[in-house]
Formats: C-alpha cells, sequence, structure tokens
C-alpha cells in the first residue's frame, strides 16, 4: 500500500506533500484521497515513524494543517505538550500492553478489529476550546507479506458522549441521594435507615465486631406543635438534626426515621463510647436554644434508648431493646439515656 503523495503523468508531485520511505511506491491516488477526504480525523505514519498523511479532519481538530505535519515527526505535538510516542508509534514498534500501558495506563485495550491494533480513550487538555476526549484507534498497516509497513491511527472526538454521561452519572447520583435524604432536616430517612440496619448488623456478624445503637425521641413533641404550630415544630426538628450532625462524625450513620424519631448506627462502637455519645447529646440538646421563626426562643429535650447488636440477631430485636430504652426514659421523667442490654431488662 503506498501513502506517499501521487504523482501526475509528467512525475509531479500533485499535493507537496513529502514521499515516504517504507510504504510501497506502488502508488494508490484513491486511498490516499480517500483518507484525506475522509471526515474521520485519522493520520499515516510510516515504518520509520515519519508521518505519510495528516487528513483535512485531523487537521481540523488539532489545527495543525498537513503540510506543516507530513515528512515530519511531529505527531505528537497534536496531543501533547512534550515529544512522546503517539499510540500508532507504539504499534508500529509492535508493542505489547504492558508498553502501552507505560503511556496510556488502564485507559487503552488491544482493538478485537485487528492483529496487532490498540484502542484508548484519553481526554486532550490542549486541543480545541477547553479541551476533548478522543477515542482513538492505531492498527498496523501490512504489505501483502504481511510486513508492518507502517500504521493508521483514527480519531473519534467522544467529549458530547463523555459530557453527557458524567452529567447522566450526576443526576443518577442526586437522585439516589434524594431518595435516601430526608427533606426537613437533610439526614438520612427511614428508608435508608432499615437498609443500612440490616447491612450493618450483618456486617457486625460477618467480622465479629461491635455495633451501638441509639433511638432518638423529642419529649413532650406534640406540646410544642400544640403551643406554637406545626412549623415551629418542624424547627425544633431541624434544630435537633443540627446537633446530632455537630456531635457526631458527620452525617454518616444519623437517621430521622420517624416523625420525631431518630437513629443513630455506630459500627465499631462498643457500650461505654455509645452512652457517653448519648448523654453528650443530651445535654447539647437540652442545652441548646432554637430560635424559632416568630423570634421566640425554646429549650426542648430528648430522651435516649441504646441498645448493642448480638451477633447473629435479628435487627428488629436489636431496634427493640433501643426503643424499649426510649420507653423506659420517658418513664423515668425524659431527658435521660437507657441502655437496655440482651439480658437484662432496664
Ligand atoms: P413523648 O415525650 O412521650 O415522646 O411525647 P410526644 O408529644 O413527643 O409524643 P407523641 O407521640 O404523643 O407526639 C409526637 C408528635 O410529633 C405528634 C406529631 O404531630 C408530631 N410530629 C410528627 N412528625 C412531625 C413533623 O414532621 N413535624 C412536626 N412539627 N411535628 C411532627
Ligand atoms: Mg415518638
Ligand atoms: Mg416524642
Amino acid at each position: 500500500m503506498r501513502m506517499d503523495p501521487p504523482l501526475d503523468k509528467s512525475g509531479e508531485d500533485l499535493s507537496g506533500q513529502h514521499a515516504t520511505a517504507c510504504l510501497q511506491p506502488t502508488a494508490d491516488f484513491m486511498l490516499a484521497e480517500g483518507i484525506d477526504g475522509c471526515p474521520i480525523p485519522m493520520f499515516v505514519l510510516d515504518c520509520n515513524h515519519v508521518v505519510a498523511h495528516w487528513n483535512r479532519a485531523l487537521a481540523a481538530l488539532s489545527g495543525l494543517p498537513p503540510e506543516r505535519q507530513i515528512g515530519t515527526h511531529r505527531q505528537w505535538e497534536a496531543f501533547y505538550p512534550s515529544a512522546r510516542p503517539t499510540l500508532a508509534d507504539l504499534v508500529l514498534d509492535g508493542a505489547l500492553e504492558d508498553k502501552v500501558d507505560q503511556f496510556y495506563q488502564e485507559k487503552s485495550r488491544r482493538s478485537a478489529l485487528m492483529p496487532g491494533a490498540f484502542e484508548a480513550e484519553d481526554f486532550f487538555p490542549s486541543i480545541g476550546d477547553g479541551g476533548r476526549w478522543l477515542f482513538f484507534t492505531a492498527a498496523p498497516l501490512r504489505d501483502a507479506s504481511g510486513e508492518v509497513v507502517g500504521v493508521i491511527e483514527t480519531l473519534q472526538d467522544v467529549t458530547e458522549q463523555k459530557r453527557a454521561e458524567q452529567a447522566l452519572r450526576e443526576n443518577e447520583a442526586r437522585y439516589r441521594m434524594l431518595s435516601i435524604t430526608d427533606e426537613l432536616t437533610g439526614l438520612f430517612n427511614a428508608r435508608h435507615f432499615f437498609a443500612r440496619l440490616a447491612a450493618e448488623c450483618e456486617r457486625a456478624t460477618r467480622y465479629a465486631q461491635p455495633l451501638s445503637m441509639l433511638l432518638l425521641d423529642a419529649d413532650n413533641f406534640k406540646q410544642v406543635n400544640d403551643t406554637y404550630g406545626h412549623l415551629e415544630g418542624d424547627c425544633v426538628l431541624q434544630t435537633l438534626a443540627r446537633v446530632i450532625m455537630d456531635s457526631t462524625r458527620g452525617a454518616d450513620g444519623s437517621f430521622r426515621y420517624g416523625g420525631e424519631e431518630f437513629a443513630l448506627l455506630l459500627p465499631g462502637t462498643g457500650q461505654d463510647e455509645a452512652e457517653r455519645l448519648a448523654r453528650r447529646l443530651c445535654s447539647a440538646f437540652a442545652d441548646t436554644a432554637v430560635v424559632l421563626s416568630s423570634g421566640i426562643v425554646i429549650h426542648c429535650t430528648i430522651s435516649i434508648g441504646i441498645s448493642q447488636f448480638q451477633p447473629g440477631e435479628k435487627p428488629a430485636a436489636f431496634m427493640h431493646r433501643a426503643d424499649q430504652g426510649i420507653y423506659e426514659a420517658k418513664n423515668r421523667g425524659r431527658n435521660c439515656v437507657v441502655a437496655v442490654s440482651a439480658d437484662a431488662q432496664p
């Protein structure tokens, strides 16, 4: 296959392009024209890594015209800030996966289309305005005897597709987050609580690690609603959620699983630490001035029940003990913490 410029009958170079050393001198004018006019950006190297073709579509993509590229080793300039092998150069040298990996890491793979060909996808910050994502394939060109005489690299601008995929991923993540978030407080919701409860119980059983649960219930909350109105009650719940977030390591294991009921799941936390946290939460909330939207400042309290997970038990049993703790805390006058152990009633 010939990739160097065609000559007319008088022997004159029709394109002004440099002749290349090792592609066959039997001209395939139509193929050369096809490459030049093809809307897919592509370039061809001869067996000495010299640019034999740099089509118009690639000139438009890279901003580098054919007359600047052809006959040179400047193929890298379109893609990289300093000299290095392009995928085409590596394929021409018969590089194996580990060599290609050195330059393209996990972004490249063998092409199923042709023996010896590789394909890759990468972001090129210097191309276009703000960079472009390109999917590119380099395939060896062989003569009739099967000897590699050059290489062709085609490039596809997949930036819009990549951006659409990214936007889709972000939307999915946002919808997933919304579906597990409690709108009023920003903590996780009941659906996520029960999913995480099951998963944490399984993990604690499998790895024989401690797991504690705190259930929090706002005290006399009906009275708050009755006195100040439901919207002001919401304000109290939001303040309580903030206290929970501030008192814990982020909101990761914090949930609003009912109207004025909250839960904390504490993997790796034993009884003593769980009780300390519960007492801290109790007093932090009692000390917090809740500023209602009417400007009135009130103080509210919570009751907390604590339970420790027993390996192998059902999540419902684990939760039931914490619930019993709340019940007992209410009996004891509220604004307090009660831990219920598996073998003793509170
Ligand atoms: P206790 O100390 O025994 O827990 O008394 P309580 O009044 O807090 O408990 P009770 O179960 O009698 O009342 C809970 C109240 O919480 C009743 C309900 O209207 C209110 N509530 C539930 N969800 C919300 C909510 O999203 N916003 C507001 N403002 N109130 C809520
Ligand atoms: Mg309640
Ligand atoms: Mg309550």
